[in-house]
């Protein structure tokens, strides 16, 4: 029975395994796609065809196991197709217990994927806690079934229907904690690899844009000297003010690029955020105002952290921005919420705009991702580099045609 036990262990790994080696960098553990049903229907496929056999007739098999994983991370999509084919193979087996079989897998497949939506935003621990306690009671509630046809509980029944949960959710709760490790694994490497590229980018930013700052300036300075004077007509008046806005953009974008260079030292304070706060939203209102934006804020936070000044300026100013362009069709609501919670500063920042979807959220924060004309597509980029020299975390929260909400997350610090 053992050895028995330990194949459909097996059988279990299986996809996981051929995950990690040949598909680990190409495709998403969590999306749905024709990979994972089909790992999963192999893997269910040969779980019933080998089953458990306990004393007194009693068998079993572990093929809910990918079925509840993959509706888990999955939802229905990804639930309905191993539902049809789980069913049909069990048919094509025969036997005893078919309907049972049928309207278990039923049960299973109306409640599991339910719980896709929420299971999805936990952590790696409650995820890991749900689908253990999901499973058992799924399993004790099929036991408690099954004693209803016998005439007596004896005391085989009860030993193998423990066998059976206790198998099933240890089990679920082995290949569930690979999946998480994967995963923690995956998200780590993309983030090494955004951090070398942000890494790479301002280093070549701090030593080009100083250079690129004072022959803007310099250039600037003698347009504007030669639009004043006398001896030049209309038209080329309007070139040269037409040059002196194109220099006003490119020291826009050099500006953005010198706030993702080193933090200076003059400028480090240990600050609670209220002045800096204060000085955006006043150089941001009159921004609002021109587009109908009104802008609210409400500050409560009293924990502080140690910052180069400018750049969380800068960034804010850069979320504001955005907040404020997203709902420059129809104007609209920027609230700004600086709160602490569980000892980390946090900042809301939430507009009542265009939002974004899925696909726009991934790509955000990319060097040069802009959906805008005149975008540069740096200010999230500034943005995160800035919040992630702090330890701090960004987050997206948006709904297309409703709104966004950006929830920056600092941990209070003491002077380092
Ligand atoms: P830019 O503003 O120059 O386009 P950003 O890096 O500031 O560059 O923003 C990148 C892109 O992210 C924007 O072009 C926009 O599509 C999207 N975006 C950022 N903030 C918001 C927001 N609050 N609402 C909707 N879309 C946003
Ligand atoms: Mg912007």
């Amino acid at each position: 029975m053992v050895e028995i036990l330990l194949i459909n262990f097996l059988f279990l790994l299986f996809p996981v395994l051929i995950y990690l080696i040949f598909f680990e960098n190409k495709i998403h553990i969590k999306k749905r796609n024709s990979f994972n049903i089909l790992f999963s229907a192999i893997s269910m496929i040969l779980c019933m065809t080998f089953p458990i056999r306990l004393e007194m007739g009693f068998i079993f098999d572990l093929r809910y196991i990918p079925f509840i994983i993959a509706s888990l991370l999955g939802g229905y999509k990804i639930a309905l197709p191993l539902y049809v084919i789980l069913n049909l193979y069990r048919f094509y087996l025969e036997g005893d217990g078919v309907f049972l079989s049928f309207l278990y897998s039923t049960i299973v497949f109306i409640v599991v994927p339910f719980l896709h939506k929420f299971f999805i935003d936990y952590n790696s621990k409650k995820r890991l806690l749900t689908a253990g306690s999901i499973t058992f009671l799924l399993f004790t509630i099929y036991q408690l079934h099954l004693s209803t046809f016998l005439k007596s509980i004896s005391l085989q029944f009860l030993i193998n229907a423990f066998i059976m949960v206790a198998t099933y959710v240890i089990g679920i709760i082995t290949i569930m904690a690979l999946i998480e490790k994967i995963i923690e694994n995956q998200k780590a490497r993309e983030k090494l690899v955004d951090s070398d590229r942000l890494n790479i980018i301002s280093e070549l930013a701090a030593s080009i844009s100083h250079e690129i700052r004072n022959p803007l300036t310099v250039t600037n300075g003698f347009l504007q000297l030669l639009r004043d004077s006398k001896n030049i007509t209309e038209k080329e008046q309007h070139y040269i003010n037409f040059s002196l806005q194109e220099l006003k953009r490119a020291e826009g974008i050099v500006s953005d690029f010198l706030s993702l260079a080193k933090p200076q030292a003059e400028n480090m304070v240990n600050t609670d955020l209220k002045e800096e706060i204060d000085y955006v939203n006043n150089i941001m209102i009159p921004y609002a105002h021109i587009h109908q934006v009104d802008l609210q804020c409400s500050f409560t936070n009293t924990l502080t952290h140690y910052m180069d000044k400018n750049q969380i300026r800068q960034c804010l100013i850069n979320l504001y921005k955005n907040g404020i362009e997203a709902m420059k069709k129809d104007g609209g609501t920027l609230s700004v919420l600086v709160s602490e919670q569980n000892g980390n500063i946090v900042i809301q920042i939430k507009d009542t705009g265009c939002g974004m979807s899925e696909e726009e959220i991934q790509q955000i924060g990319k060097p040069y991702y802009s959906t805008k004309k005149e975008g540069t597509g740096l200010g999230m980029m500034v943005a995160y580099s800035t919040i992630h020299k702090l330890n701090g975390n960004i987050e997206i929260l948006s709904e297309k045609g409703k709104g966004t909400t950006f929830v920056i997350t600092i941990p209070a610090s003491h002077k380092y």
